[in-house]
């Protein structure tokens, strides 16, 4: 898929913006905070409603504005489709070809993107929390009914934590509630799981490749999920939800000392491993760098095996920290394929002979 056009009012530092005629490779130069990132993150928000960088929607509105907007027209396979989104102090609003989407979920999905950022290093080497958001974020791009098994199970996981904060002491009491949120706990907690489950093991098979192209076959790249309940590969849902229900019951009485959920979903993780020895703890610095670029451009493939086009890449400020044989691996990999938008400080800092032909938008106060 291929962004053409877009439109910007009121975003972060964007009074106004349209911006068009697009080409494969974009480069955006400009100094430092002039609004290179916040160009990027404006497509990632339209493709996904949410920023990568902040859960804060206000923070995008540009200060002192209460509302802002993001328009983009991108050519898909089967047509050409107007994108719109709405961010306001109240809420979002969003539209597909002039038509407002009832559930946000349903425009998820019509734009594609994979950001590639420095804080991406993080899903290396950062906490468990930001491994399910990266999970979180990238399944429900392509997986339909993925975001509302998210948000359902969020909500139950509120209630019954709130439930389990006054529990100490009134086990007796609590006991059929608690068994009523443990279904639907359980009945979310599966599907999501299930899914999570799936994508990293297609993810798996092309980031191992990506990972061993990139490093000239010395490294054998491995994804595993960490569960909380229950075995790493087990995928069967009846299996799964016999195994959430067993860990709920083993876990209940640390639950009702320390007032929260013990086991879930949303106590999973992901974990890396590069010849056996995981990369968080015994990788260096490089090799986590190149582990967390092999999972998104293994992301890219996974799009387009799921979707059948493949989606915009975003890079922002990443380019540049590679050498120069990598961003031409880069950039090689996915020319003719994949739209691309770089941002970078100068275009000295970078030197593959593909980006002699990139479109180059100079990127000032704003405009
Ligand atoms: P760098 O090279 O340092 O990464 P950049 O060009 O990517 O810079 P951006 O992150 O896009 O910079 O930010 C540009 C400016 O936008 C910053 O000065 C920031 O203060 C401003 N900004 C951020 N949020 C808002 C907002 N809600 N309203 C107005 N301005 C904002
Ligand atoms: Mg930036």
């Amino acid at each position: 898929m291929f962004v053409n056009q877009i439109t910007l009012q009121n975003y972060r530092n964007y009074e106004q913006l349209k911006l068009g005629s697009f080409g494969p490779v974009n480069l955006l130069i400009g100094q430092n905070a002039q609004g290179k990132t916040n160009l990027v993150e404006a497509l990632y928000v339209l493709a996904l409603t949410k920023s990568h960088r902040t859960a804060r929607d206000k923070e995008l509105i540009a200060f002192s504005e209460t509302s802002a907007y993001i328009g983009a027209e991108v050519s898909r396979k089967y047509g050409d489709v107007k994108l719109e989104l709405m961010l306001s102090t109240q809420g979002k609003k969003a539209k597909i070809n002039g038509l407002e989407q009832r559930k946000l979920s349903d425009f998820v999905g019509t734009l594609n993107v994979v950001m590639f950022a420095p804080e991406d290093l993080e899903i290396v080497k950062g906490t468990p929390g930001i491994r399910r958001r990266f999970l979180d974020m990238e399944i429900g791009q392509v997986a339909p009914g993925y975001l509302y098994h998210l948000q359902q199970y969020q909500k139950v996981l509120v209630q019954r934590n709130n439930l389990l904060k006054q529990a100490w002491g009134k086990e007796a009491s609590i006991q059929v509630m608690l068994e009523v949120w443990n279904e639907q706990l359980a009945e979310h907690g599966v599907k999501i799981v299930k899914k999570r489950k799936q994508f990293i093991k297609k993810l798996q098979k092309w980031a191992l490749e990506i990972h061993q192209g990139i490093t000239g076959g010395k490294e054998a790249l491995q994804l595993t999920y960490v569960p909380s309940f229950g075995e790493a590969d087990e995928e069967d849902e009846a299996v799964l939800l016999d195994r959430f229900m067993l860990k709920l019951s083993q876990v209940r009485e640390q639950e009702i000392r320390r007032g929260m959920t013990l086991a879930g979903p949303h106590r999973d993780d992901l974990a890396f491993s590069i010849n056996g020895r995981e990369v968080q703890t015994y990788g260096s610095q490089g090799q986590q760098r190149t582990t967390a670029l092999s999972l998104k451009l293994a992301e890219i493939e996974l799009i387009h095996e799921e979707i059948g086009e493949y989606p915009v890449l975003l890079l922002d400020d990443v380019l540049s920290e590679l050498d120069p044989y990598r961003q031409t691996q880069l950039i090689e990999t996915f020319q003719d394929k994949v739209q691309t938008f770089i941002t970078a400080t100068g275009v000295e800092s970078l030197n593959t002979g593909r980006l002699k032909e990139a479109g180059i938008y100079h990127v000032h106060a704003g405009q």
